[in-house]
Formats: C-alpha cells, sequence, structure tokens
C-alpha cells in the first residue's frame, strides 16, 4: 500500500495510491497517518477498511499537491557518511559505528515543493536518501526485530547548507534543518511495496544532468543495524524518520563544488518510492503584516 497527503501545507488529507495507480481521497477512514494511526495497527486496519470501501473513494487528480506523507513526525534522525564513496568525497573518515545527527522536524516539506535556499546561505546541495518510518515505539531493539518495527520507507532529499554545517562550528543540525530541507515522499511505501531495501537504485539530478546514481546495497550500515543502533541510545516513537545517508555525488563533492541557486531544478527518485522535483529559489522576508 502506498500513502499519501494530498492538500494545503497542514491542511493535508490521507489519502491512497491504489494498485491501478488512481490517487483516492480515505479521509473516510477518519484518521491522518499520524503516530497514533501508526501504532494502532493503522496500515492493517485501512487495508482492510478499504476492501469495503475503496470503490466509494473520491478520485483525487493527481495534480493535487502532496504534502508530507506521515504528519506530526517526532524527529528526523539522520545517519551521515553511510556510503564509503560519499565520505571519501567529503574527506571524511568511513566511520567505525553510525555517525548520528538530528533534523528538525519544522523542515518537513511535500515531496514537490520548492526549496527555500536559506537566508545566508551560499553552498545549499542535494542528498538523495532512502528514509525509513517507525510504526511501533522501539527502545533496545536488536537486530533481529528491526524489521518489525519499520512501517515503510519514503524518498528524502537531506538538504544541507554546507557553510552552515560545516563552517560555522558546531553541530551539523544547523544547516540540515532550513525550512524545506526535507522533502519527504511522494508516498510512504508500506513494507510489503519493497521486499529487499538493500537493493534499490537511487538517483538524483540537477537541471536534468545526473548528480548522483547508487545503490541501496552499498549502504555501510544496513536498516536493521541502523534501527537497532540508534534505538540503543533513544526511543524511536511511531512516525519517526530515520534518513540512511547519502551516495557519492553531491555538489561539496565537485571539482570544484557546485552549489544549489534559485530556478535551479532538482529531480529525484528511488526504485519503488518515486520521484520527486523541487525548485530552488531564494529567501524572502515575509511581508509586514502588522
Ligand atoms: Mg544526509
Amino acid at each position: 500500500m502506498k500513502l499519501i497527503r494530498i492538500g494545503s501545507p497542514d491542511n493535508e488529507r490521507p489519502g491512497v495510491i491504489t494498485t491501478q495507480g488512481t490517487w483516492i481521497d480515505v479521509s473516510a477512514f477518519g484518521e491522518d497517518y499520524d503516530s497514533t494511526f501508526l501504532s494502532n495497527n493503522g496500515i492493517q486496519r485501512l487495508r482492510a477498511w478499504l476492501r469495503e470501501h475503496e470503490a466509494s473513494c473520491p478520485v483525487v487528480a493527481p495534480i493535487e499537491r502532496l504534502g508530507p506523507p506521515v504528519s506530526q513526525v517526532s524527529k528526523i534522525v539522520c545517519v551521515g557518511l553511510n556510503y564509503a564513496q560519499h565520505a571519501k568525497e567529503s574527506g571524511m573518515e568511513v566511520p567505525s559505528e553510525p555517525v548520528l545527527f538530528f533534523k528538525a522536524t519544522s523542515a518537513l516539506c511535500g515531496p514537490n515543493d520548492d526549496l527555500v535556499i536559506p537566508q545566508g546561505g551560499e553552498k545549499t546541495d542535494w542528498e538523495v536518501e532512502l528514509a525509513i518510518v517507525i510504526e511501533k515505539k522501539a527502545s533496545y531493539v536488536s537486530e533481529q526485530n528491526a524489521m518489525d518495527y519499520i512501517a515503510g520507507y519514503v524518498l528524502h532529499n537531506d538538504y544541507s547548507e554546507r557553510a552552515f554545517q560545516l563552517e560555522q562550528g558546531g553541530q551539523w543540525v544547523k544547516g540540515k534543518s532550513c525550512d524545506t530541507f526535507a522533502p519527504i515522499g511522494p508516498f510512504l511505501a508500506c513494507q510489503e511495496e519493497i521486499p529487499d531495501p538493500h537493493n534499490l537504485n537511487l538517483w538524483l539530478t540537477v537541471n536534468g544532468e545526473t548528480m548522483q546514481h547508487s545503490s541501496t546495497s552499498d549502504l555501510i550500515f544496513d536498516i536493521p543495524h541502523i534501527v537497532s543502533y540508534i534505538s540503543q541510545y533513544m526511543t524511536l516513537l511511531p512516525g519517526d524518520i530515520i534518513s540512511t545517508g547519502t551516495p557519492f555525488g553531491v555538489g561539496l563533492g565537485m571539482n570544484p563544488p557546485r552549489y544549489i541557486v534559485p530556478g535551479d531544478i532538482i529531480e529525484l527518485g528511488i526504485d519503488g518510492l518515486g520521484r520527486s522535483r523541487q525548485m530552488a529559489k531564494a529567501y524572502e522576508q515575509p511581508s509586514n503584516t502588522q
């Protein structure tokens, strides 16, 4: 099952992409895709409900805006340097344990929303990533059981302002958390859609030129390891997002480095998780509303 959220920002309604590829509105099910839904077997209950009600759900035109396919996310935990060639292009060592950092949830946006280059940002960069959505509370989970805690997977662009991240001291979080820096979707692919998450092609283009093209088979730390590892340090809650790291081909690693400028079109995709597209624009001060 592929879950989508349709409509204007902060006013999205839940939907599903049917096996025929049709977008349908499932508001009549009565629940948004949040932690309550996920932790109360929402995916299974929705699947059962659709057997009875799919035919009567309103069809949605596939030109409507998509929001993030998960609502009220409590945290985004990112894994850094999880592909060897990317660690090398970043001038960093291949880590012996997963490198973790946070990304503010206020950075979340729809998959095709504009990327806003932040005020003072001159080194905004792209990072296509496979992200995991947690289904149930996970604390001190073993690697063997880790997959049982996963609702599914989403496409994520872990946008990064390299000057904020790497040149201004402190933690990476500053360069990872600007508004619009976490477009996710188009849809949440429930686990059964992705039988082998460790064998997916992922790619990213800027203005049609391929920048990243790799496979999740190159992940240094695999998904059970990542979920188990993070759960030793914090409790993962339903709806939490874990982004598993980006492969080789970011702007930072180019010679000379290449960063995003207003008007650039960034497109990305992962096998089985669809594709997304962001247009870059410069930050604008909100108009004075007094
Ligand atoms: Mg990343």
